[in-house]
Parts: structure tokens; C-alpha cells; sequence
């Protein structure tokens, strides 16, 4: 079976610019940036979105979010705010199926998202 763009960034087959990694988590900058600051944090483990996540999988979330939120810290967004995202499915706008967290910051963000 074909590999997912994101394993294949993960597995340094394909090249991207990786902010942070760990164990289970990898961060890099998104290709097509919506913000001056524009990251996307993902697992390891091919999840295609959230909806393939179970119990099992809750410290990894959580580690997903505590990464995002170290991210945010390094980069000074966290006294004036960001915003992290995660699209799931085709109405949600979700086009790379590895499940990953938008970290979005540096301008003023509206909402509702649209
Ligand atoms: P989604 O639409 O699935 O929530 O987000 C996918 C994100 O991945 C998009 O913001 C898109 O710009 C980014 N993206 C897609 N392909 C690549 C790639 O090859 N490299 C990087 N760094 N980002 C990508
Ligand atoms: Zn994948």
C-alpha cells in the first residue's frame, strides 16, 4: 500500500522542514502556510484522523496537544493567543489523512472558522 505523504515525512523520504520531534511526535512547518507561524504536529503512528482514535490512544492526543502548546511557548504566542486545529473529514476541509494539530498563530484569527 502506498505510504501517506506525512509517514513518508515522518520516515524522511520526503523532505520537510521538522520544528520538533520526539518518540511518538513530529512537528513541521506546513508546506502552504495560513499564518506566519503555520505548524502541524502529528503522531508517529498512522491514525488517518480522529475518528480511527481509541481509548487507547488518549496519552497520545494529550501529547499532541502538550507538543502544540510547547511549540506556542517557543515561538511567544501565548500571551496574545493561537489557534490549533484539527480537520477530520471532508466537510471539516481535512486533505492529508494522518491525523495532525494545526498550530496557527501570529495574526488575528476570527470565528466562526467558515
Ligand atoms: P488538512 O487540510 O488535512 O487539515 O491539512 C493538511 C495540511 O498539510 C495543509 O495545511 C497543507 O498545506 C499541508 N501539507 C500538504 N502536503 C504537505 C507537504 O508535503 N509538506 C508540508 N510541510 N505540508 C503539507
Ligand atoms: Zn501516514
Amino acid at each position: 500500500m502506498n505510504k501517506c505523504i506525512f509517514c513518508k515525512i515522518i520516515e524522511r523520504q520526503q523532505p520537510a522542514k521538522i520544528v520538533y520531534e520526539d518518540e511518538e511526535i513530529v512537528a513541521i512547518e506546513d508546506i502552504r502556510p495560513q499564518a506566519p507561524v503555520h505548524l502541524l504536529v502529528m503522531p508517529r503512528k498512522h491514525l488517518p484522523s480522529l475518528n480511527e482514535a481509541d481509548g487507547a490512544d488518549a496519552p497520545l492526543l494529550g501529547r499532541l496537544f502538550a507538543v502544540a502548546a510547547h511549540l506556542a511557548r517557543e515561538r511567544q504566542l501565548e500571551s496574545r493567543g493561537y489557534r490549533t486545529v484539527i480537520n477530520n473529514g471532508p466537510w471539516a476541509g481535512q486533505t492529508v489523512n494522518h491525523l495532525h494539530v494545526h498550530v496557527l498563530g501570529g495574526r488575528v484569527f476570527h470565528w466562526p472558522p467558515g
